[in-house]
Parts: structure tokens; sequence; C-alpha cells
């Protein structure tokens, strides 16, 4: 697989500045299978989680500085971690506010920071009486991590409500203007991109144009090599268009949502669906159809309930994981030549 991007660094000088920068919220060495839900993941040298917008754009400006390699995440629920871990920062989206900004009769504008838990916003805003977002009921991730896959379920997804996204730039020119506190180009900054210039499609954004991952003949997945910075463009928060509806009809389709999860997905880790849907088909029932379901490689399995999650049943490393993924991708396409896509994203250096 290639190599991560060539920058060097010294994490014994990382590691003190960090701390000097953010204080207690650095970890050193922290293993990312904490951080996300397959439950696999070696150490990220340094571990940092970021609370306000300020912060941010002060980690991307100081890891810039010293070329540092910086990477993004979420709730961890779309990511598979390798199991050497990611050499420089992983810091964790944890901008946790939100609020109505503005509401009328019918409908309501939500500012949600990008760390905000999708679930737990759901149920808030059901006992609001606002509506547009129960589709996430189930999804663990956060606003962020959402808009960056376009994330949806029960025929409804972000693009249906999203009206704004607050994008960080990690260069100043390339969005021709100056930042907000009038700093000039080569300087990371944040802009409010409308929903349209986020490029949003099944399961894409313009936040996953880098991460296209191609596969070997044996089916292997074979990620870009890393960048300075991962993703380039972060997400800081998001808009959305919500309407107003009973409290008790919102939480009868979170519930009905919930159930239905709970009777067709699998219980151990997963990260969710492991590919896209095909155009016109499912990803489930043609790994089923292959004969994968129930396949195991290590501690992972393709699970015995939705041949699409793949889950740790215990001790599962990155690579039974992505043994599996080639496994049922080779698989898939020998049987039915249908070429499948991945659905979640390979994180850290592989
Ligand atoms: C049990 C289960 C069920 C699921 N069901 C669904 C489903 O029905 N529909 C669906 O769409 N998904 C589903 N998922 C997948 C996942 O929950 C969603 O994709 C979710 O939106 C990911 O959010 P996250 O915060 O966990 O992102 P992460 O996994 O942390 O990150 C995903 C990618 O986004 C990047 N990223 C994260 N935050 C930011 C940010 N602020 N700015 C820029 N880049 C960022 C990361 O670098 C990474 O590349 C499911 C997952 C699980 C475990």
């Amino acid at each position: 697989m290639p190599a991560m991007h060539d920058v060097e660094h010294d994490a014994n000088e990382m590691l003190p500045a960090l701390r000097d920068a953010f204080g207690a919220h650095v970890r050193a060495n922290e293993p990312l299978a904490r951080h996300g839900t397959f439950g696999v993941g070696g150490p990220a040298d340094a571990w940092i989680t970021v609370a306000s917008e300020a912060d941010l754009l002060r980690l991307v400006r100081l890891a810039q500085r010293h070329t540092w390699p910086l990477l993004l995440i979420g709730n961890g629920t779309n990511a598979l971690f390798s199991d050497a871990g990611a050499r420089g920062i992983v810091a964790r989206m944890d901008i946790e506010e939100w609020h109505i900004a503005a509401e009328d009769e019918n409908s309501a504008l939500l500012v949600a920071g990008a760390g905000v838990n999708l679930p737990k916003l759901v149920n808030d805003l059901a006992a609001r009486g606002l509506s547009g977002l129960e589709w996430g009921a189930g999804v663990p991730g956060t606003i962020g991590g959402a808009v960056v896959s376009n994330a949806g379920a029960h025929g409804a997804c972000v693009a249906d409500t999203i009206q704004t996204a607050r994008v960080l730039f990690a260069d100043a020119a390339e969005t021709g203007e100056t930042g907000e506190t009038g700093e000039t180009a080569a300087e990371a900054t944040v802009r409010e991109l409308p929903a349209a210039e986020l490029d949003l499609t099944y399961r894409r954004s313009r936040f996953r144009e880098q991460r296209e991952i191609t596969f070997d003949d044996a089916g292997r997945p074979m990620p870009p090599p890393r960048g300075p910075l991962e993703p380039p463009r972060m997400i800081a928060g998001a808009t959305f268009r919500l309407r107003r509806d009973d409290p008790d009809a919102i939480h009868a389709r979170v519930r009905k949502y919930r159930q239905h999860r709970k009777e067709t997905q699998p219980p151990q880790p997963s990260a969710g669906s492991v590919f896209k849907n095909p155009p016109g088909d499912y990803s489930g029932r043609l790994i089923e159809a292959a004969g994968l379901k129930g396949a195991r490689i290590g501690q992972a399995q393709i699970s015995p309930r939705h041949a699409n999650f793949i889950v740790n049943t215990g001790g599962a490393t990155s690579a039974d994981v992505v043994a599996l993924i080639a496994l049922a991708r080779r698989t898939v396409h020998e049987r039915f030549g249908v070429a499948l896509e991945l659905e979640v994203e390979l994180r850290g250096d592989w």
C-alpha cells in the first residue's frame, strides 16, 4: 500500500508544543481503537479534542507551521483505523453547541457545531417538535461526519435539510478572501458555504473527493497517501432548515426507525455499512448471494445478520477487517461483475 506522505516530524518536539498550546487535552500514544466503533486501530502520536472553532483554527495553523500531520475525526463510526495507528496528531471534533437561530410558525433554523452527536440531537429536537433529522436516530456519528458522507437513512439524508456549512480552508489564498480576523493568505480560515457548494449526492460530498480508494487485483483497498491535513477541508458546523411537527409523531417515527435497526443490524462493534449500495441493488444482498454471510477472518466476521456489516467479534485487527473487505469485493466482482465501492473510510497510516 502507498506510504504516508513523507513529511518528517518529531513527536518529542510536537507533544510539549501541543501541551503548551492546549494543556491537558493532549494525550500521547492514544489507541485509536478507543475512538472508533469498530474497536480496531493502533496509536496516534498525539490525540486532542477540539471544542471550539477558534481551537480548530489554532490547531490547524500550529500543525501547518510545523508540518505535523493532522487528521480530524468525529465519532469514528464510519472509519477503519489502521493497526499502525496514525503518525502526527489525531483530533476529535468536539464542538457540541447547538441552538435555534430563527423560527416561525412552520419552521426553524438549527445551527449546530460539527461535534454534535446526531442521535442525541434528534431526541432533543423531537422533544421541541422539530422535524427533519429523525432519520439520524440510529446513525451514531457527529454532524460533521454526517455532512462528509451526506449520511442518510429511511429515504432521507443530510442534503434534504442542510442550508450551509462552516468550512475551514487550510489556505486563505484558496478562498480568495482574507480571514474573519483579518489575517491574510496562507493562514487557515473559516468560511460559510451554501449547501449547493457542498456537492452532496449519495454518500458523497466535496469533503470525500480526495479520499477515493482504489483496489488491487485481490480486492484489497489501496488508500491514497496521507496528506498533511486530513481532510483538507474541515467542517466546524452546519445549519439545517427544520419544520414543525407534533412531538409525539416525531417520537413515534424515531422509535420505529430504532426498532427497525435493532431487528436488522448486528449488535457487535462495527462501522455500519462497509460498502455503498451499487445503483439498483444492495451490497448486502450481493455479498450474501456470493455465499459470504458469516465468513470469518481472524476475529472479524461478515455479520450473519446483515452481510454489508463487518463486525469485530472480539480482538479483531484492522488487517482482519481489510482481508474480509478484499474477500467480499473480489468474490462479488467475480460472481456478479459488480465493483463495490467502500462506504467506510480507511484512516491512519496504511
Ligand atoms: C451501527 C451503525 C449504523 C450506521 N448507520 C448508518 C446509516 O444508516 N446511514 C449512514 O449514512 N451512515 C450510517 N453509519 C455510518 C456513520 O455513522 C455515518 O457515516 C456518520 O455520519 C459518521 O460520522 P462520524 O462523526 O462518526 O464520522 P467519522 O467516522 O469520525 O469520520 C468519517 C470521515 O469524516 C471525516 N470527518 C469527520 N468529522 C469531520 C469534520 N468535522 N470535518 C471534516 N471531516 C470530518 C473523517 O476524517 C473521516 O474521513 C452507521 C454506523 C454505525 C456504527
